[in-house]
C-alpha cells in the first residue's frame, strides 16, 4: 500500500497564506503591503532552502537507509519545493522595493532587481561583498555604520540620480538582516506639485483680496446704515481670508526652507512683546503671568520664533473663557530650555492631540472661527520649531486647561547679551 502523501496544493496554499498574512502585517505596520510581502517571501525562500538542505543531507549521510519509495517521495517533494522556490524568488525579484538579504557580517547574500536599480548593486560581483563598502560614500553607508537603528527617510538613492528612498533594516533568521528600500521620488514629486499649487494659489489670491479689503475699508457704514451689518460681516470675512492667505504663504515658505538664519533672539524683549500682544487680545478678560527664569537668548530666526511663540499665547487667550489665567514660562531644563504657555481654558480631548498640528485641523470649527482662527497656527508653530531642532509637546485635559511647551536644545541657547554657550 502506498503511504499517504501530502496533497500537492497544500504547500503553495500555505506559502500563499503566509504571503497574505505578511501583506496584512506590512499594511498594519507602515501602510505598505510590499514590505510585508517582501519580508515573508524572503523568509519562505530561506526556510525552503533550509528544508531541502536538511533532507538532502540526511539522504547523503545514509543513502542505503533510504528505500526506493522514500527516495521517490523525497524527489517529488524536492521538485515541488524547488518549483515553489523558483516562483517565490521570481516574485521577490520583481518587487518594486529593493530587498537585500545580508548575513551576520552584513555581506550581501541575495538581492532583487529593484536593488540593482535603486542601490546600484551588480550581479554576480556584489554577492558576498560588504554592503557598507559597496555603498561607500553614500548616506546609506553612514547609516549602516551607525547601526541603522531607526529607519532612514528621504535618503538619496545610490543607484539612481534624483531618486529618494525610505530604508529600513530588519533583523531576520539567525542574526541575518533584511534591508528594504522604498522609492519615494514619486511621492516627493507629488508633494512638490501640491506645495507649488498652494503657494501659487495663495500668491494669486493675495492681490485681489487686498483690493477688495481696501474698497471695503473705504465704504463708510454711516453712509448706508441699512447695509451696515452686511458691510461689517464683509470686512470680517475679507480680513479672515487675507489672514488665511498670509498663513498659507508663511507655511509654503517654511516648508521649502531647510535651515534658518542664525541670529540672536533676545528673549527678554520677545517675551515682553508676546505678553503685551496676549494682553491686547485678552482686553482684560484674563490674568496673564510671565515667569522668565531661563536667562538665555535663542539662536535662530527672530521673525519666525516671534510668530510661533506668540501664536501659542494667542491660542491660550482665544481658547480660555473670561476669568481664566494664562502663564507664559521660559525656564531651564537639564538638556536645554523650555518655552511654555499654560492656560485654564477649554482643554482638548486626548483623541485630538496627535492631529492638532495638521493644517486646518480644529477641535471645534465654530469656536476656532468665532475667535478669528485660520486653523494653520499650530502647523506654523511645528514647522518653525522643526527648523530650530526644537520639539512641541502638548498636554491637555478637557475642562481643566492645556500646556503647550517648546523644548530647545543647548545648541540653540546663548547667554543673554554675552558669549555663546552650548
Ligand atoms: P486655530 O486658528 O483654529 O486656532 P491652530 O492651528 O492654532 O488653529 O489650532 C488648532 C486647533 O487646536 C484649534 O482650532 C483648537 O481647537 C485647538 N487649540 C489650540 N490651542 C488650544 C488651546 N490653548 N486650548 C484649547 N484648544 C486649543
Amino acid at each position: 500500500m502506498t503511504p499517504p502523501t501530502t496533497p500537492s496544493w497544500k504547500l503553495p496554499a500555505a506559502l500563499a497564506a503566509a504571503l497574505c498574512t505578511g501583506a496584512a502585517l506590512g499594511w498594519l505596520a507602515d501602510g505598505r503591503l510590499a514590505t510585508g510581502i517582501a519580508v515573508v517571501a524572503v523568509a519562505e525562500v530561506v526556510l525552503l532552502l533550509t528544508r531541502i538542505r536538511h533532507q538532502a543531507r540526511a539522504m547523503m549521510a545514509a543513502p542505503t537507509a533510504v528505500s526506493p519509495l522514500q527516495h521517490d517521495r523525497f524527489m517529488t517533494r524536492s521538485r515541488r519545493i524547488a518549483s515553489s522556490l523558483r516562483d517565490l524568488r521570481n516574485a521577490a525579484g520583481q518587487l518594486p522595493d529593493a530587498v537585500v538579504l545580508l548575513d551576520r557580517q552584513q555581506q550581501i547574500r541575495w538581492f532583487n532587481h529593484a536593488a540593482e536599480n535603486l542601490l546600484g548593486l551588480r550581479r554576480p560581483d556584489d554577492r558576498g561583498a560588504s554592503l557598507q563598502q559597496r555603498l561607500a560614500g553614500s548616506e546609506l553607508a553612514g547609516w549602516l555604520r551607525d547601526g541603522a537603528r531607526e529607519p532612514l527617510t528621504d535618503a538619496a538613492a545610490p543607484g539612481r540620480v534624483d531618486s529618494q528612498l525610505n530604508v529600513s533594516l530588519l533583523p531576520f533568521g539567525d542574526h541575518e538582516q533584511l534591508l528594504l528600500a522604498h522609492d519615494i521620488s514619486h511621492l516627493n514629486r507629488l508633494e512638490q506639485v501640491r506645495r507649488d499649487f498652494v503657494a501659487n494659489v495663495s500668491h494669486e489670491l493675495r492681490t485681489p483680496l487686498t483690493v477688495i479689503h481696501g474698497y471695503l475699508e473705504l465704504l463708510d457704514p454711516e453712509d448706508v446704515p441699512e447695509l451696515a451689518p452686511v458691510l461689517g460681516e464683509m470686512r470680517t470675512q475679507s480680513k479672515r481670508m487675507g489672514q488665511i492667505v498670509e498663513d498659507l504663504l508663511t507655511l509654503s515658505r517654511l516648508e521649502t526652507q531647510h535651515e534658518v538664519a542664525d541670529e540672536r533672539v533676545p528673549m527678554a524683549a520677545l517675551l515682553a512683546t508676546v505678553r503685551k500682544e496676549a494682553e491686547a487680545l485678552s482686553q482684560g478678560r484674563h490674568r496673564i503671568v510671565l515667569e522668565s527664569t531661563a536667562e538665555a537668548d535663542l539662536l535662530g530666526s527672530p521673525k519666525d520664533l516671534h510668530s510661533a511663540l506668540s501664536n501659542l499665547a494667542s491660542n491660550a487667550v482665544r481658547y480660555t473663557p473670561a476669568g481664566g489665567s494664562i502663564t507664559i514660562r521660559w525656564q531651564r531644563v537639564p538638556d536645554g530650555a523650555v518655552y511654555s504657555v499654560t492656560d485654564t481654558g477649554f482643554g482638548i480631548p486626548a483623541s485630538h492631540l496627535a492631529r492638532l498640528t495638521e493644517r486646518f485641523y480644529r477641535v471645534s470649527s465654530s469656536r476656532s472661527r468665532e475667535s478669528g482662527g485660520t486653523g494653520l497656527g499650530l502647523s506654523i508653530v511645528k514647522h518653525v520649531l522643526n527648523l530650530h531642532q526644537a520639539q512641541l509637546k502638548i498636554e491637555s485635559a478637557p475642562g481643566v486647561g492645556s500646556t503647550f511647551s517648546c523644548h530647545f536644545g543647548p545648541a540653540r541657547l546663548l547667554a543673554p547679551g554675552g558669549s555663546d554657550e552650548s
